[in-house]
């Protein structure tokens, strides 16, 4: 059966903000993570002047601008919208596209994007909505993903192959909206997935079996992958840089560019580590987390970890994670 969702998704928006603790929250949807440096520069300027002067990157390479005062987003609306940062009023949260970082595909993401925003019923698509484009983020479990001309739905290979990608991205989100009913994605639809395949075509039998591939922080030909401590970003940092946004926390930069205040080395110790929002930005965190991290960085450690404010354990990475988990009396370790 489709999960019943008893209420819409909550994913914020750029200007539908969300109220937390510290103020407004809002996200900024970046479709393959491109910005040239005069849009970068305009995120950083709404941060250091309507925010709390930090973008945070999310794990949709998405960017996020948080403290803003009440009413404050709509100044950033119309500075995002002169920008070009917000072509759609209608369709602006479900632009959700991850691409592959490094490959050349921004041309293509940006025609999907734009062929998505032309579809007036598509807006009704949930927040929680992804595209994917590439094989290193196939496996990121994208309800739509491109691969080649191979088509992915619910971060599988479809068995489909496709001439026009565009054109199946869009026949596959009016399949999937047409459907899901109440679902937030195409994964909790019962039969989604054989519903869109037969929909567009004949399987082959072929599969290509989905991958997550992250990319490694230091010079790739180039460019520089410059890893952000916690995803959070010091919006002074950057100034005139074009970057691209990883959905690992980190930007590809031109080689040469300054990093300072990032990490490009992959044996950093903030390399792997993450944490959720915490104090002061969530009301419920037990602890300011960010800060605790801070101080235990450089404890030796290995892998990726994980640390939470309080139980409900936002932000965890999928798979082999050491979780430190606030607790009110200092952290429950968990592996
Ligand atoms: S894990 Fe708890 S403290 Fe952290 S963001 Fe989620 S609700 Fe807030």
């Amino acid at each position: 059966m489709p999960q019943d969702r008893e209420r819409p998704d909550a994913c914020p928006g750029a200007v539908d903000v969300h109220r937390a603790a510290d103020g407004g929250l809002a996200r900024v949807r970046v479709p393959g993570g491109t910005l040239t440096a005069a849009r970068f520069d305009v995120v950083r300027q709404a941060a250091l002047e309507l925010g709390d002067g930090w973008i945070e990157l999310t794990s949709r390479a998405n960017l996020q601008i948080r403290g803003l005062a009440p009413g404050a987003e709509h100044e950033l609306g119309a500075r995002l919208r002169d920008a070009g940062l917000l072509p759609s009023a209608t369709h602006e949260r479900m632009r959700n596209t991850v691409a592959a970082p490094l490959e050349d595909n921004q041309d293509l993401v940006d025609a999907v994007d734009a062929a998505l925003c032309r579809v007036p019923e598509l807006a009704e698509l949930p927040g929680r909505f992804l595209v994917t484009v590439g094989e290193s983020v196939s496996g990121l479990g994208g309800d739509i993903g491109l691969v080649g001309d191979a088509l992915f739905l619910a971060g599988r290979d479809s068995g489909l192959r496709v001439t026009d990608p565009v054109a199946a991205v869009v026949a596959a989100a009016r399949e999937f909206q047409a459907v899901r009913g109440t679902a937030w994605r195409l994964s909790e639809v019962d039969g989604g997935v054989r519903k869109i395949t037969a929909a567009l075509g004949r399987p082959g039998p072929d599969r290509i079996a989905p991958a997550v591939i992250p990319v490694a922080p230091g010079p790739h030909g180039d460019r520089l992958v410059a890893g952000v401590p916690l995803g959070r970003l010091d919006a002074r940092l950057l100034a005139g840089t074009p970057v691209r946004v990883t959905p690992w926390r980190s930007l590809v930069l031109p080689a040469g560019a300054d990093a300072s205040g990032l990490f490009t080395d992959p044996a950093s110790p903030w390399h792997g580590v993450t944490a959720c929002a915490g104090r002061p930005g969530c009301a419920k965190s037990l602890t300011d987390v960010r800060a605790d991290v801070v101080r235990w960085i450089n404890t030796p450690h290995r892998g990726r970890v994980h640390w939470s404010g309080c139980a409900r354990r936002c932000g965890r990475p999928p798979g082999d994670v050491v979780e430190f988990v606030a607790t009110g009396d200092g952290y429950e370790e968990i592996r």
